[in-house]
């Protein structure tokens, strides 16, 4: 990809929403989000701000942003800053930013959990805190880093908002129609909600996969099975390519409604290997039975 692949298409003619963005981890969330604004032509000028340099450098040169800057000057500069890095990192970036920003600035996140983003956010900011609306874009992909960027992740898909009472109406307005500038469709909800849902349909597929994978490469004969593995395996074990540094911070992050969900699933599997143990055909076939019907049903409703 590069910039003229992602510059405002011919027939968006209508003024920015916003003047200057700055987006502070542009990997392949922050990126992604970059390049979808430039597309609809809602930003004048992008800033990227992050970690290393040569990862600004690298979305300088896809042409997801125009200017690489460090936290303070994006602070500093920017109408809508989006937070895009590990959740984590959320506190410390915040703490950064602070005390530079102006108090037109628009502050909002795009990390998997939204109780410890918020918690980080109340800390960092303060009385600022109305400047900050938590969100969370249900799009993604095991690829990380600019490259991975892509001005159409969002188009059809959902962004969860987590605002908080202190948000200005006119800023949960114009946060929703940059999302929606993206093609994204937006919903707003509590984010223990949030976090518990998450937890069961985001973060415990991950959890499992990433279990499943490990096992399979430590045994002595994984070579063997790797080789012979087809594309079940890869379906099942595809998200556990995904960044351990973003995935641990999740887990840390949702750890409460994680081991909830790790209870059901024990007892779930239980179930499984007891029919199996039992040699209950019926009862085998009544679970893989309600999985397909379920999973159909999911599948032609989503069409993901
Ligand atoms: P990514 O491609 O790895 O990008 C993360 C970016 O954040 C990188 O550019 C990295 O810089 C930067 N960064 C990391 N730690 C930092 C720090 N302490 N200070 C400043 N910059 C830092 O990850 P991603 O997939 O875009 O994920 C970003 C966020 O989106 C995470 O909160 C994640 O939970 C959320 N999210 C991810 C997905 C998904 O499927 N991937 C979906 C929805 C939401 P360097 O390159 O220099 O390391």
């Amino acid at each position: 990809m590069n910039a003229t692949d992602i510059g405002p298409s011919s027939s968006s003619r209508k003024p920015p929403l916003v003047g200057v963005l700055a987006v502070v981890g542009v990997g392949l969330i922050g990126g992604s989000f970059a390049a979808a604004i430039r597309q609809a032509g809602a930003a004048r000028t992008i800033l990227g701000a992050g970690r290393r340099p040569q990862t600004l450098a690298r979305a300088r040169e896809l042409g997801l942003i125009d200017e690489a800057v460090t936290l303070e000057e994006a602070a500093a500069r920017a109408d809508l800053i989006l937070l895009s890095v590990p959740v984590g990192a959320t506190g410390p970036i915040l703490t950064c930013m602070a005390p530079h920003l102006q108090p037109g600035t628009l502050l909002t996140d795009a990390g998997s959990t939204k109780s410890d983003v918020e918690q980080a956010g109340r800390a960092a900011l303060g009385e600022r805190i109305g400047q900050f609306i938590p969100g969370h874009p249900i799009a993604g992909a095991e690829a990380s880093g600019p490259e991975a960027a892509c001005h159409d992740l969002y188009r059809d898909r959902t962004v969860v908002l987590t605002p908080l009472p202190e948000n200005r109406e006119a800023d949960r307005r114009l946060l929703r129609r940059l999302w929606e500038s993206c093609g994204a469709r937006v919903v707003s909800m509590q984010p223990e909600a949030h976090d518990k849902a998450l937890a069961s349909v985001s973060h415990m597929p991950h959890l499992l996969a990433a279990v499943f994978m490990a096992q399979i490469a430590a045994a002595a004969d994984s070579e063997l099975r790797m080789t012979l593995a087809g594309t079940g395996f890869r379906d099942f074990t595809r998200i556990a390519a995904g960044s351990p540094e973003m995935w641990r911070d999740i887990f840390r992050a949702n750890r409460k409604a994680m081991l909830g969900e790790l209870d059901q699933f024990r007892s779930a599997l239980d179930q499984a290997e007891q029919s199996l143990r039992d040699d209950d055909d019926q009862g085998l076939y009544d679970f893989l039975e309600r999985a397909a019907l379920a999973r159909r049903l999911w599948g032609s409703r989503s069409r993901l």
